[in-house]
């Protein structure tokens, strides 16, 4: 199955693709992850793309789709993959097409305010990219208890340490909601048009979300 995790950030899409990746048995494909891991090495892609993802902005297409294009490329792919993260403008989506057919689109729906407390309280392994949140979020029907790990500041999955995103800082959390309402939003009438838009509204922790989503893409 070839499915993309459309949303703004925040929204939850690496939470989710991650869990459903072994569920459905096909790889989780974050390009903010293989770019954050590119810098952590210090390839030259991860020179390359540092000063977007420090500020917030958006890694130019061309390099983006060149690093998909060589991903899906592998063995691992032939049953599908979870995008999260990508497409994230029109060129890049229009490219995607040109490479392969998707079955499915969900779009992710979370009001700001969440997103930004969300956002705030996310703190990822810099070993594994694993996702975890420090903070009891409860908002009228909204529901995001902490997800902690069984040793404070060490990753359950790789025992590598825990750390805060450089951009999930308040200033580049706004500006990346900017961009994303700019260039990233006018995707979901795209996929719309194209009848493969789900929509699915964002309400609680991976344990309430995960099988709403296998149900929307009708896996259970
Ligand atoms: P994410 O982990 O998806 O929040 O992405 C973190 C950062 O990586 C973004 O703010 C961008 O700078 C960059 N990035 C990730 N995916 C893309 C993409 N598809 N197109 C352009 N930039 C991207």
């Amino acid at each position: 199955m070839k499915l993309v995790f459309l949303g703004p950030p925040g929204s939850g899409k690496g939470t989710y693709a991650s869990r459903l990746s072994p569920l459905l048995s096909i790889p989780h494909i974050s390009t903010g992850d293989i770019f954050r891991d590119n810098m952590a090495r210090k390839t030259p892609l991860g020179k390359k793309v540092e000063k977007y993802l420090k500020r917030g902005g958006l890694v130019p297409d061309d390099i983006v789709i060149e690093v998909v294009k060589e991903r899906i490329s592998q063995k691992d792919c032939r049953n599908g993959f979870i995008f999260d993260g990508f497409p994230r403008t029109a060129e890049q989506a229009i490219a995607l097409d040109r490479i392969t057919k998707l079955d499915m689109v969900l779009n992710l729906n979370l009001s700001e305010d969440i997103i930004i407390k969300k956002m705030s309280a996310r703190r990822v392994c810099g070993k594994c990219g694993q996702i975890y949140n420090i903070a009891d979020i409860r908002l009228g029907k909204f529901r995001f208890p902490p997800i902690l790990p069984k040793k404070e500041g060490a990753c359950d999955k790789c025992g590598g340490k825990l750390m805060q995103r450089k951009d999930d800082t308040i200033g580049v959390i706004k500006d990346r909601l900017e961009v994303y309402k700019k260039q990233t939003k006018p995707l979901i009438d795209y996929y719309k048009k194209k009848s493969i838009l789900r929509d699915v509204n964002v309400i609680g922790p991976p344990e309430v979300m995960v099988p709403i989503i296998l149900k929307t893409i009708g896996k259970q």
